[in-house]
């Protein structure tokens, strides 16, 4: 069937009343390149299309996908993803919502002018990297400190600035990929170190780093596994072991801590991992860690640690191309002020979700159930609504096999495939992002923010009644 002749013209489409409308509205440029797609796409789809269509039937299609494709395009990407997973760190998910102060500073900052690099005392130029450095000594007890893009970029900025073209010593328990493309190997091959393994993937001693230690060697170096765990018949030496070797042969010893806490969290079940203070008193020379898990911030790679390496990090060309932005520095140093005063358990959003007692969640996950039910009690395609019990995960790499004890709701549906509504509401704005188990649908309360509940309500109702 030849369609193709029946598409009208640019000209004819422009002059299309809702058209103008279009072109009133937004960039005139970017309505013109739209219609040339939609045109394109059209015309592929036409000629498959069985039937013959006249311009009059084109045009009202063509338009309307026409205002389709500058109303998706003209919102923004990045958008509000209620987190209904119970993962407190989801890395897909933008890791640590913000605190109200970082929030603030970040306003602040982010539309004025401000002494990034300004000595204001001197009225010369200042560093960027100044402006946290104190605070994050004064927390975490740490002789210097530098904060970079991302702990990825903390590391290898470390790596190629201590171990470059010489030899640096990892336990092979400890070459792991973290996730998002992060392996050890790899981050050790692009900074230029020589990376010697020790020992074996489940047990490394002292006594095989003191034996690779030679003459070409610069670093020895420590890495958080994250994300995974090994278990049973496993050994690794105590970073405070490593560090005395290296006090005894003169080499630094630097630590990937990963996740980075800054507050003990054993009262919350939470103890298996040591605090950023408690790495710097056993002597790391060099620790790294990230700004946006557990620590609660925006993403920053945080490295703490002895002045004179600092210092030869901070003089390092490749600073310059891992360097934090002054939103970043705001949100940072909104984070850690709730750390020196206030109540960082309640005020910064990551911790509060990880420390929120067991009561207080089956209140909450109670008084979801409640509005759901409200809303879709007698709704044909609920088949029942629940308050449960879960389990809750940190997520970012943080306590892997820690499960922590939740609560949530659980919805099973009728005459809807639960794929289905799930993708549905993934679509929606606010877009709501939920577990699966087995025939059910679960939202965990753990991870909800302030007024998402009522959205929750509002978005169930609207995909299931389509
Ligand atoms: C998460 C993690 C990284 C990467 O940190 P980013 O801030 O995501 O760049 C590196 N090392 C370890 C051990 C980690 O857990």
């Amino acid at each position: 069937m030849n369609n193709l002749k029946n598409i009208p013209s640019m000209d004819e489409i422009l002059n299309h009343s809702e058209v103008d409308g279009l072109i009133k509205k937004y960039n005139r440029g970017f309505v013109l390149r739209a219609a040339r797609q939609v045109v394109t796409t059209m015309r592929g789809e036409l000629r498959q299309y069985p039937e013959e269509l006249g311009k009059d039937q084109i045009m009202p299609m063509l338009i309307g996908k026409l205002i389709n494709s500058i109303e998706n395009l003209s919102r923004p990407t990045l958008q509000h993803v209620i987190n209904g997973t119970g993962v407190v760190l989801h890395t897909n998910l933008g890791r640590a919502p913000l605190g109200e102060k970082a929030l603030f500073y970040l306003m602040q900052m982010g539309g004025r002018y401000n002494n990034l690099e300004m000595d204001l005392e001197k009225g010369e130029r200042g560093s960027r990297y100044g402006h946290v450095e104190e605070l994050i000594r004064a927390i975490t007890g740490a002789e210097a400190a530098l904060v970079v893009n991302n702990n990825a970029a903390a590391v290898m900025l470390g790596l190629t600035t201590l171990g470059k073209n010489r030899e640096v010593i990892v336990s092979r328990g400890q070459l792991v990929e973290i996730g998002g493309a992060f392996r050890i190997p790899e981050v050790m091959k692009l900074s230029g170190a020589r990376l010697v393994e020790v020992g074996t993937t489940n047990k490394t001693y002292l006594a095989d780093y003191a034996q690779a230690i030679t003459e070409e060697t610069a670093l020895l170096f420590s890495a958080h596994t994250s994300n995974y765990k090994i278990v049973g018949f496993s050994a690794e030496v105590k970073i405070e072991e490593l560090v005395a070797l290296g006090r005894e042969r003169n080499l630094p010893v630097m630590q990937d801590l990963g996740s980075g806490i800054l507050l003990p969290l054993e009262q919350w079940g939470l103890r298996e991992e040591p605090t950023v203070q408690e790495c710097i008193a056993s002597g790391v020379d060099v620790l790294t860690f990230s700004g946006d898990k557990l620590l609660g911030g925006p993403q920053a790679g945080i490295i703490a640690g002895k002045k004179e390496y600092i210092e030869a990090m901070k003089n390092n060309q490749l600073l310059r191309a891992l360097r934090v932005d002054k939103l970043t520095i705001a949100a940072l140093e909104g984070t850690l002020l709730e750390y020196l005063a206030g109540n960082p358990m309640q005020n910064i959003p990551v911790l509060r979700m990880l420390s929120s007692d067991i009561g207080e969640l089956r209140k909450r996950s109670m008084r979801l159930k409640r509005k759901l039910q409200a809303k879709l009690k007698d709704h044909p395609r609920i088949e029942s609504l629940k308050s449960v019990v879960l389990e809750d995960m940190v997520g970012g790499g943080a306590f892997p096999t820690h499960k922590l004890p939740g609560h949530g709701v659980e919805i099973r549906f009728r005459g809807i495939n639960l794929e289905e509504v799930a993708l549905r509401l993934r679509r929606s704005r606010p877009a709501l992002l939920t577990r699966k188990q087995e025939n059910s649908m679960l939202i965990s309360v753990r991870t909800l923010l302030d007024r998402e509940e009522d959205s929750i309500v509002e978005l169930l109702a609207e995909v299931i009644s389509r």
